[in-house]
């Protein structure tokens, strides 16, 4: 027996109890066993960032890499399962500053270091279990407690390690550069974290006039929406192949930029250079001693502003690169936090956005403001504090990347993108990127192993062991590799001997961290095996992870897959990529499935202060992770996902139908004792005359096994979904509904074909809703067949064999003539319960021997092939072509147009009148209603329904209805299927004339008069 299921699936509560269930017989770890030494899949996980619970956005991504490591599983491929935490770095220092009210770097020194850094971790390992709790929950099967967290003293090492080959390369410098900087967060921001992170600002525009130090009267007219950076001016920029003009006003701007102006002289920008002028701060000290001239710049705009631009070279990339070319001076304004320095007078503390409108006043009270507006751009942000970025001369550590460039772009050739485009995006990427900022002055995270020495010796820490050797003094202290304990250890200059020298204060990028874990995970040159080897530093007590032997780096190494949304291909995919490819002269994975973002599901961003954000628990509880699941994998990933209940609700609906076909072998198969034979899951249920039906049910099976199979090896999940839903319709809509009486008495054929279909079709959606699928099969195969798997996941993936096409394509047909007969019905206005004589097919190849399955879908007594009418369109004579060929003729064809007098000669030629008309000469308008009969049509298959309803027709109408009415109330009263009843029928009825017809339908063992319609069990 069947266990009976309820009306409706509780997502969630079956969820809980298979998550119980699968912990209980540890049905994972058996998955593992099953696949011990089976051929290698090599998934490597893209570390999650450890600040935060699990969010509906990160489940998007867990969700596809459980999807494929499933799939992999039940094809026998062995697996690691190892999944990775992000642990140190600005994310969690941002986090762990508000939690406890924290401002600015003094405040984090006042706190303490040491504590800080405890309170990072804390903060990590609170994270790294909530994630799990939240992953498990989704359904995500990894192994767990053995994760790898890239602030482990191993995984430091190793990046230590790379920088060490990088510097004997001679790659590693320090730049002295104009660079992004966050004013709150203190520190330098690299390129590729500027990524999305743009938004629209209002800025104030103003226009302010450079008074010419030779020309009295006249000035240059400059434009700036950053008037923060007007006290560090040296100079202004001409295009000089572009034609400046003097205005009345005494004001020099590109002629170009204003068409409308008189102008009293005209130059060219060149002859402008080496002109001097004052500078619109000379009076602070900070100015002391600057000469202002004009220079020339090609890259001066002529889409905004003047048409002469403010340079100043301590506040912005290129005005620092032209400060090169030119030799001038560069004037830092701001310190760290983005405030002032004293040279600055009143200027002196304030901070980038406070000064700007005391800025224009004060230029407005000088004379010197021409106008002052607003200005909306797209400005860069801080990604971890919001904060406004600006720009500042800072000396940041670099790895020059234009040697490894080329080998970055062949190591990207041997790489499978999906969708293909972002692969070119990392090309792009690839050629494009500038050397690689990898220090930060912040405090948690992976201490830059940099020792500059008096001498000039730069010592590049490859390892722990190395730092002991050359230690001085401070390893006591050193229990792990973080700040400020590393901070304490000075060595000896290998060079000179010098003893005492210090480590730079920096810290690396984050993307380090991450983009060395298919090394440090997996044992890459380290000799021996330790168990446990990982998980120590910071790590120790969080994983049981071991730090394996270079044999298995060997065999795992690189990813055969990888999965992550699209900003990483400028992030982990990149740092990835960059390490590997200058460790081993190898990309670190060879095929990469990518994804979009995540909105709302109208399309807005989801933000917690919008109040649509959904939290993961909220979406467990509401909808469910199966149906969560669903709609992630029904994304294509070139295209953003619109997350949300509406959607989940929709799939509900669309679960149901797999849920009541379930349901309907359920209760039929414990009313007629139907025992399933495990053997039928192979190829279909053998041994047994099947019908057609029956066979075209195993094609159409062998069909979503092969549609599915193709789907997850080209990773595109959303024809996974597409596969399954189409066969889920046929399953329910053709083959029980035009089988159901097969099912109210025994037949075995049956039963066997569409349990083999359900339990298939449920092998292979598992992978995405593993909960219902494991919940479902559990009831129809291990508790009614001996020696089942248990699990569904212990079942592996059926064989993807060749379907019968043929009869596929013949069902396929004769399903959409039923739904052309269905349409035709509709439009004629004629209900579906009411009989009718016949119909004719047109345009069928394949339908021929269907006639009676036609016949009783579309509730007639006869089907015609190639007879019946046409549908028709309504002929009008096209005057403009017509009128000059025909003149008056015209008038008798139209006439005969009108009473449809026109033959049909092929290719859209009539002949109407006795002239043969083209195509173009005619206009085809309405469908033409023929008189008793609806038609419908597509493009090759046209269906006409003779609608004439005869007093014979109209009583089996009546009597359609009447069953129909009698079986509702047997389910209103409550009655099993099986209940026989006497019914109770008004007298004198003519509707007895169908008495047998009429018992069997209701299941009455005998019909009564009486005044009105009534049942009884009997
Ligand atoms: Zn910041
Ligand atoms: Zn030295």
């Amino acid at each position: 027996m069947f266990r009976p299921l309820p009306s409706v699936p509780d997502h969630p509560a079956l969820e809980e109890e298979i998550l119980k269930w699968w912990d209980d017989r540890g049905v994972f770890n058996a998955l593992r066993e099953r696949n011990r030494g089976g051929p290698v899949w090599s998934f490597i996980d893209g570390p999650v960032t450890a600040n935060k619970t699990l969010g509906v956005h990160t489940a998007w991504g867990r969700t596809l890499k459980d999807v494929f490591q499933r799939y992999m599983a039940l094809r026998g491929f062995d697996q690691r399962y190892q999944n990775g935490f992000d642990c140190q770095g600005l994310w969690i220092e941002v986090g762990v500053e508000r939690e406890l009210g924290l401002n600015s770097k003094r405040e984090i020194e006042e706190y303490g270091l040491a504590e800080f850094a405890r309170k990072c971790r804390e903060k990590v390992a609170w994270s790294a279990e909530e994630l799990i709790r939240g992953s498990k929950r989704l359904g995500q099967w990894m192994d767990w407690g053995n994760d790898y967290y890239t602030f482990s003293d191993t995984n430091i090492e190793y990046i230590w390690r790379f920088l060490k080959i990088v510097h004997d390369r001679g790659w590693l410098y320090r730049g002295h550069r104009s660079t992004e900087w966050c004013p709150r967060c203190g520190t330098s921001i690299s390129a590729h974290e500027l990524v999305g992170s743009y938004e629209e600002r209002t800025d104030p525009s103003l226009f302010v006039r450079f008074p010419l130090l030779d020309r009295p009267g006249q000035s240059l007219a400059v434009w700036t929406t950053t008037p923060w950076t007007l006290p560090a001016n040296v100079a202004a920029a001409v295009h000089p192949d572009k034609e400046y003009g003097l205005q009345e006003d005494g004001e020099w701007v590109a002629v170009e930029r204003y068409p409308d102006a008189i102008f009293l002289e005209r130059r060219r920008g060149s002859e402008l250079v080496g002109w001097r002028y004052e500078g619109p701060f000379d009076h602070l000290p900070a100015a002391e001693g600057i000469e202002h001239r004009v220079i020339a710049w090609d890259e001066v705009s002529m889409e905004e502003g003047t048409g002469l631009v403010h340079i100043a070279p301590g506040c912005g990339a290129e005005d620092f690169e032209l400060s090169r070319v030119y030799d001038l001076p560069v004037i830092t304004p701001v310190d760290e936090g983005g405030r002032f320095y004293n040279r600055f007078g009143w200027l002196h503390g304030l901070s980038t956005s406070e000064s700007a409108e005391q800025i224009a006043a004060d230029l407005a009270e000088r004379g010197r403001l021409i106008a002052a507006d607003e200005y909306v751009h797209r400005y860069p942000f801080c990604w971890r504090c919001h904060t406004p970025l600006i720009f500042r001369i800072a000396d940041d550590w670099f790895i020059a990347v234009n040697e490894v460039r080329p080998r970055l772009l062949e190591a990207n050739a041997t790489v499978e993108w999906t969708p293909a485009y972002f692969g070119k995006r990392m090309d792009d990427w690839l050629r494009n990127m500038g050397d690689w900022n990898i220090s930060r002055r912040r405090y948690f995270g992976l201490p830059l192993p940099i020792f500059p020495c008096e001498c000039g010796h730069i010592t590049v820490i490859g390892s722990r062991a190395e730092l002991e050797e050359l230690a001085t003094a401070g390893l006591e202290e050193l229990s792990e590799l973080h700040r400020p304990w590393i901070d304490a250890v000075e060595i000896r200059c290998p060079a000179c001997g010098t003893e005492g020298v210090q480590r730079i204060p920096e810290i690396g990028d984050v993307w380090l961290d991450a983009g060395i874990v298919p090394f440090s995970t997996l044992g890459w040159e380290n000799p021996k095996w330790i168990e446990g080897g990982y998980g120590n530093g910071a790590a120790k007590g969080l994983t049981g992870a071991d730090l394996p032997d270079h044999a298995f780096w060997e065999t795992w190494f690189p990813a055969s897959w990888v999965s992550e949304m699209r900003e990483q291909i400028r992030l982990w995919f990149y740092s990835q990529l960059f390490m590997s490819v200058c460790l081993v002269d190898k990309a670190p994975f060879r095929s990469v499935l990518g994804y979009e973002k995540m909105l709302d599901e109208h399309g807005r961003q989801m933000h917690g202060s919008w109040g649509n954000l959904i939290a993961a628990e909220e979406a467990f509880a509401r909808m469910g992770a199966d149906v969560m699941r669903w709609q992630y994998c029904d994304q294509p990933p070139d295209r953003d996902l619109h997350f949300g209940y509406g959607p989940a609700h929709e799939i509900k609906r669309k679960l149901l139908t797999l849920w009541n076909s379930v349901g309907f072998l359920v209760r039929y198969g414990n009313i007629e004792g139907f025992r399933p034979r495990l053997d039928d899951l192979g190829a279909g249920p053998a041994g047994i005359e099947l019908r057609p039906l029956d066979r075209w049910l195993v094609a159409r099976t062998d069909k979503l096994v092969a549609e599915v199979t193709a789907a997850l090896e080209e990773q595109l999940t959303y024809r996974v979904i597409a596969a399954f839903e189409s066969f889920v319709d046929d399953l329910s809509n053709w083959y029980i509904r035009r089988s159901r009486r097969r099912f109210y008495s025994y037949d075995d054929a049956a039963f066997r074909t569409l349990w083999f279909a359900v339990v298939t079709g449920l092998r292979v959606i598992s992978p995405v809703m593993p909960f219902l699928a494991d919940h479902l099969w559990r009831n129809l195969v291990p508790d009614v067949c001996d020696g089942a798997p248990e699990s569904i996941f212990l079942a592996g993936w059926p064989e993807a064999r060749e379907p019968d096409e043929r009869l596929l394509a013949e069902i396929a047909e004769v399903r959409r003539i039923v739904e052309l007969g269905r349409e035709a019905r509709s439009t004629a206005g004629v209900k579906l319960r009411q009989p009718l004589r016949r119909v004719y097919v047109r345009g069928a190849q394949l339908a021929r021997d269907h006639a009676d399955e036609i016949a009783e879908e579309l509730r007639v007594d006869e089907v015609g092939f190639d007879q019946g009418p046409v549908a028709q369109v309504r002929l009008l004579p096209n005057l403009r072509v017509l009128g000059p060929r025909l003149g008056p003729k015209v008038r008798e064809i139209k006439a005969a147009l009108e009473r449809g007098e026109a033959e049909e000669l092929g290719d859209g030629r009539v002949r109407v009148a006795d002239v043969e008309l083209e195509a173009e000469e005619l206009i085809r308008g309405e469908r033409v209603e023929i008189s008793g009969w609806g038609i419908a049509n597509d493009l090759a298959l046209s269906v006409a329904l003779d609608t004439e309803i005869d007093p014979e027709l109209e009583l089996r109408g009546r009597v359609y209805e009447l069953i129909h009415t009698v079986n509702t109330m047997r389910k209103d009263a409550g009655l099993e299927l099986t209940d026989r009843i006497v019914l109770t029928l008004p007298d004198g009825d003519d509707l007895l004339r169908h008495e047998g017809w009429i018992k069997a339908e209701t299941l009455a063992t005998r019909i009564e008069p009486g005044d009105a319609l009534a049942i009884a069990k009997a």
